[in-house]
């Protein structure tokens, strides 16, 4: 039986443990330092037959499971993309555990339905998207994107696929060489195969060669491949790089191609009225998907999905067995019927929570201030005697190398490269992650933590510069 003063007294001694894990993050080594195995044999093996007081699971956790926990939510987290979290949005997922739902109808939960239509039409707006397009969301950039794939799959088999299975005439997918791999992923799963997809070469600053692109389709055509699907990256995860997506737009419509816009980092700057200024075309896209859970501060995992036309997405996935058949099924959105889950968390509300307790301006000036501090490390790294750029920074992405004067070879460069980051990984000050560029090892500083401050971007620099200096 559910005793309310014992929850209140457990929930109190969660939250402030919360509470003192917020205030405390940043001193905590930011990269897990375990090795592989070390939290297993910790954890008891045996299943637990008779029932433990919560004091013990809660203290176990203190002591096994955070010495194994990587800190996203330190302000020294700069690797891969940020997965952010922020107070409204863990308030959010309280009460979404609490609740339960499963919004998988309408009718299972209107309000979880509706919230979701709302929410993602704020940010829609809030992103300068024309109203011809509706917003779902889905677990993560990866699946929203597998959904555009699926979509355009359907779209150019006049929606045969999914009934008659596909036959083997060649379907093309295109994107660039800096695509993220989810992309190839996406057309594995179709059934396109990835022999498919058509990996356009990128110019010196890793965007997609449009010329090269049309050049592809054309040929294409020429031998009776299918073309369709574009994906086009606004971010890529490399270094953050644009494809020039005004000339994806152009060659999509010549061609009749589903052109998908992967931005699931660097999508929220379109909330920046100076950001969306210098993209242009995005209108005429058919798909756009953008993760709060990465620079929105809702934690992961919240990704949003926009698209042109949404009969397509329906036409692709809605599929009614009787046991889910419902009066009102012709009058009201089932969002299960626009994705590939039948079951579905309610995430609109930490998404909901998020936009209201920032209000639209407190998100545009945390990531301005990202912006911001990302250049200026810009300018210390590109100023300095150790490093030079690899690519101009992109939004809040700094991507940089030791000087090649320092290596006789790519080789050493490389080694000399990836030994740094590792030094710096292992001081538990910062964490940081790598790409490639043309063959070249390169660091990347992310500088996109929902509380990362100037102060904290000097602590890195100063932990970079003293490991150079150290290792030079
Ligand atoms: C992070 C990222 C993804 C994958 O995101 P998930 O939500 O984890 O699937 C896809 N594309 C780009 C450009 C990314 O940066």
């Amino acid at each position: 039986m559910f005793n309310k003063e014992e929850f209140k007294e457990n929930a109190i001694q969660i939250i402030n443990w919360i509470a003192d894990y917020f205030a405390d993050v940043e001193n905590f080594p930011v990269r897990s330092e375990v090795k592989y195995g070390e939290i297993k044999k910790m954890i008891a093996t045996q299943v637990p037959e008779k029932a433990e007081p919560f004091d013990h699971i809660f203290s176990d956790f203190q002591e096994k499971i955070i010495p194994g926990i990587t800190h996203w939510q330190s302000p020294r987290y700069f690797a891969y993309f940020p997965a952010n979290a922020s107070i409204p949005s863990v308030f959010a997922e309280f009460l979404t555990a609490a609740l339960g739902v499963q919004g998988m109808k309408w009718i299972t939960s209107p309000a979880a339905t509706e919230l979701e239509e709302v929410v993602t039409d704020w940010l829609r707006k809030m992103i300068g998207l024309p109203d011809t397009f509706s917003g779902v969301i889905q677990d993560t950039a990866s699946v929203a994107t597998l959904c555009a794939v699926l979509a355009a799959r359907e779209k150019i088999t006049d929606f045969q696929s999914n009934t008659k299975g596909l036959s083997f005439e060649k379907i093309r997918v295109y994107c660039s060489d800096e695509a993220h791999s989810s992309v190839e992923k996406a057309v594995r799963i179709a059934g396109i195969g990835s022999e498919n997809l058509v990996k356009i070469q990128v110019d010196d600053e890793c965007r997609m060669i449009a010329g090269d692109l049309e050049k592809a389709i054309h040929e294409d055509l020429l031998k009776d491949f299918k073309p369709a699907c574009i994906v086009g990256a606004l971010g890529t995860t490399g270094t953050c790089a644009i494809d020039p997506i005004k000339k994806l737009t152009q060659i999509a419509k010549k061609y009749n191609i589903w052109l998908h816009i992967d931005a699931a980092f660097a999508g929220t700057a379109l909330i920046l009225p100076e950001f969306r200024k210098e993209i242009s075309g995005l209108k005429d896209v058919d798909s756009i998907v953008l993760n709060p859970h990465k620079w929105m501060f809702t934690n992961f995992d919240c990704s949003t999905f926009f698209v042109r036309d949404s009969k397509h997405l329906q036409k692709t996935f809605r599929l009614v067995p009787h046991y889910l058949q419902t009066d009102s099924d012709h009058e009201v959105t089932d969002f299960s019927n626009w994705g590939i889950q039948l079951g579905r968390r309610f995430r609109a509300l930490k998404l909901w929570f998020v936009i209201r307790n920032f209000g639209m301006r407190g998100i545009q000036e945390k990531i301005r201030k990202h912006i911001q501090l990302a250049e200026y490390f810009e300018k210390k790294i590109s100023g300095s005697a150790w490093f030079e750029l690899v690519v101009p920074r992109n939004l809040a992405v700094v991507s940089f190398s030791i000087k090649n004067e320092f290596s006789s070879s790519l080789e050493e460069l490389n080694k000399k490269n990836a030994e740094l980051l590792e030094s710096i990984n292992v001081s538990g000050k910062a964490y940081m992650s790598h790409t490639i560029v043309n063959g070249k090892f390169v660091l990347r500083f992310v500088c996109a933590q929902t509380n990362t401050e100037k102060q904290h971007v000097d602590e890195a620099l100063q932990t970079i510069f003293t490991l150079v200096e150290k290792q030079i």
